[in-house]
């Protein structure tokens, strides 16, 4: 299952042209439920569990307590006889391996995470789970390990079609987000007394069982995100009569728990191009100053998700707008407490309605009936319809560029993730980069966009995108070896998370569409395999073979090097000799020989002379012109990567001409080729990668001569004739 632990295995390198072999025995076997061109197979099936939850919010002890009722849909083709459901909230345990296998040193410096769980303020956190039990109420025996709990049942449900229906019931307490760095959390306000809550992972969720795995129930140590079936969902929260629930899916009964001046709001929203306040901020600070004894219900409705989320507060502000996704009305909303204003009021729900349409450009139309971003304690989390953001200014309303920036491009990536892995719904427990990777991919592509919007008027363009361009991941590809892993690691042994598991494979996919492919043959490719996923469940090698099968171009190369290896691109110009009939061959920066023209005058003069073949005038320019030069440059891989080999030649006369040579240039010999380049005017110097497409980590040997500094003294001389 672990694909990196298979290819540290000797045997990797024991054929020649390693880095061009077949991926092979590296992917698993094509069979009925995954295909070979990397589609669902004839005979894909996918579990289901659907869900009616009913949970109340206490905001005296910020404590949840809930009941659900789970309909779990057996579609794979095998008995099942005991079900798992995740626990997430017991990692927040002082007994749970979160804690016990977190490693520290006393000279380290304490991180304040770590000292607050040393401080044991989770003592009191995790579940407890009451009244496990059958559709007539008979008590179902249950184990719980770790964060997972197996429930044993009376008698398997069958193969392909059987159902089985159990209720639970749990409480927990809500932990504090800013201390415990959770996904979900509290965050206190001590100005007003009031708290807000983004409640995430708080009820008990089935675990994926699928072809690959059987149950998936690693367990959760804290990085390995989710995995989910998809279910329908029908929760009921309730909270104070004082707040404004936020959530995934559609709110059932606005008549009941919306004021007729909300409801006529909302309406407005619906036929404006710009958001709408539903509660203002004069409202929500009127808001705060009340302590409602009465509770009322919000009941919210979803279809077809892989989880549901949630946000209460008496706080919140919230606005609305309606956004286009080709011809089909999509709510984009925000909910945040006074403390994000102005900003909040002014990009949150314009950058959600631009992810929207963004992404559904290059991935489908975005299938959901509403977006929403929320600002609380949690920088930025995901869940279907309903993400948690963060970027707060000043205590004053002001907001410094980096708190600017980081609101948009966090809200871009919560939002985003709808698409991967909400919908696109790839096992995040075992692979971050599936999600990760390719939402930070995406991400950038609308980074791109959001200088044009008529909104933005106060950001720069081009945007200042973090992770992306090849050139920004030089640094992690500079990492000593022993810091790095490939991206095809499991989650939890991820080194340099960020970088391993956004960072690079967001940069990949970026070189895969601007250097390798192209523009149309990546967009065609990849929108294949986000069409042929979504609402299903990906592996790797589904993804891998797609973007082959789709584009037509052989990228086992690619992945092997990018994905299966943690080597760097680092490619450097050897040597560099002109060959020339010129006179003045003394002024080239090159070593210079005379270009041996006899040599290909005689051999074409003999062809001629014992064959049919006839060389035009053109031809033989080769061996006539004296204007010719030739250059041959050696090109060594020092890094190992294997990348395109991107020349420029920057001729005397200030002109330059771009020389594309596809990666397959090195499979014969991967540590060393050579390549001649014909000019008809002589060249001043020879730049590697001049656009920083590679991520070549060294680029001191990227130019030839070497003093030559892309614009350097010797170009001005030899321009000058000096
Ligand atoms: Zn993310």
């Amino acid at each position: 299952m672990q694909a990196y632990a298979q290819q540290q295995k000797p045997e990797y390198r024991k054929y020649p042209a390693t880095k061009f072999e077949q991926l092979d025995e590296l992917l698993p076997t094509p069979n009925v439920y995954r295909a070979a061109d990397g589609s669902p197979g004839h005979e894909y099936w996918q579990q289901r569990a659907d869900y009616k939850i009913q949970v109340s919010l206490n905001d005296e002890n910020q404590t949840l307590k809930g009941s659900e009722t789970i309909t779990y849909y057996n579609h794979s083709p095998n008995a099942i006889s005991y079900l798992w459901v995740q626990l997430d909230q017991n990692r927040f345990h002082k007994e749970s391996n979160t804690y016990k296998s977190m490693t520290f040193e006393m000279d380290d410096n304490p991180s304040y995470q770590t000292m607050m769980w040393w401080a044991g303020v989770n003592s009191e956190h995790g579940y407890k789970i009451s009244n496990v039990r059958d559709a007539n109420g008979k008590p179902l025996p249950y184990t719980i390990v770790g964060t997972m709990m197996r429930i044993d049942l009376p008698q398997p449900i069958a193969p392909k079609g059987g159902t089985f229906t159990f209720s639970l019931d749990w409480e927990h307490k809500i932990i504090d987000a800013n201390k415990m760095g959770g996904r979900g959390g509290y965050e206190y306000f001590p100005e007003d007394g009031n708290y807000l809550y983004e409640i995430a992972q708080w009820f008990p969720r089935m675990c994926v069982y699928d072809d690959v795995n059987g149950w998936q129930n690693k367990q959760f140590l804290g990085r390995g995100e989710f995995a989910l079936p998809f279910g329908n969902y029908e929760v009921a929260i309730t909270v104070p009569a004082d707040h404004i629930v936020a959530a995934t899916g559609e709110l059932q009964n606005a008549k009941e728990v919306l004021s007729k001046t909300q409801l006529k709001r909302l309406e407005e929203a619906k036929k404006s191009d710009k958001p709408v306040l539903i509660v203002t901020e004069e409202e929500a600070r009127e808001n705060e100053k009340s302590r409602a004894k009465n509770t009322k219900t919000w009941v919210f409705k979803a279809e077809n998700v892989r989880d549901f989320a949630w946000a209460s507060s008496r706080k919140f502000i919230w606005d609305a707008m309606q956004v286009d996704v080709n011809g089909r009305k999509v709510w984009a909303m925000s909910f945040y407490p006074k403390e994000g204003n102005p900003l909040w009021g002014e990009k949150s729900t314009n950058v959600v309605a631009l992810t929207l349409k963004t992404y559904s450009r290059y991935t489908f139309d975005y299938p959901y009936p509403v977006a929403i971003s929320v600002h609380g304690p949690v920088f930025g989390m995901e869940y279907p319809m309903i993400c948690f953001n963060g970027g707060r200014p000043n205590p004053d309303g002001s907001v410094p560029d980096r708190t600017k920036y980081a609101m948009i491009s966090v809200i871009i990536h919560e939002v985003g993730h709808n698409f991967f892995p909400m919908i696109v719904n790839s096992d995040e427990r075992q692979w971050t980069w599936m999600d990760e990777g390719f939402n930070s991919f995406l991400q950038y592509l609308t980074e791109q966009e959001v200088p044009k919007q008529a909104w933005a008027k106060d950001v720069v363009s081009p945007y200042p995108s973090r992770r992306g361009p090849a050139k920004n991941i030089v640094p992690y590809m500079k990492s000593a070896p022993d810091q790095m892993v490939p991206i095809m690691t499991n989650s939890e042994q991820i080194l340099q998370f960020g970088n391993n598991a956004y960072g690079k494979p967001a940069t990949a996919l970026n070189i895969l569409r601007e250097t390798i492919l192209g523009h149309e043959l990546f967009d065609y490719a990849f929108k294949t395999y986000a069409q042929r996923w979504k609402f299903k469940h990906p592996q790797p090698a589904d993804f891998f073979r797609t973007m082959e099968d789709a584009s037509g171009v052989d990228l086992d190369w690619f992945w092997r090097g990018w994905f299966y290896s943690t080597e760097p691109c680092d490619i450097a110009i050897a040597s560099v000799v002109h060959y020339t009939a010129q006179k003045d061959s003394d002024k080239s920066p090159f070593e210079t020989k005379v270009f041996p023209k006899e040599k290909y005058q005689q051999m074409m003069e003999r062809i001629e002379a014992t064959s049919g073949v006839r060389f035009t005038a053109a031809e033989k320019r080769i061996y006539n012109d004296e204007n010719l030069h030739f250059y041959s440059v050696k090109f060594k891989n020092e890094g190992g990567l294997i990348m395109p080999v991107i020349v420029e030649l920057k001729f005397t006369d200030g002109t330059s001409r771009i020389e594309r040579l596809p990666a397959e240039i090195w499979r014969y010999n991967d540590q060393e080729i050579s390549k001649v380049f014909v000019t008809d005017k002589p060249v001043v110097a020879i730049v590697l990668d001049p656009n920083e497409e590679t991520a070549d980590i060294d680029t001191t040997d990227n130019v030839f001569p070497r003093e030559e500094k892309a614009e350097g003294s010797k170009f001005d001389e030899f321009k000058q004739g000096k």
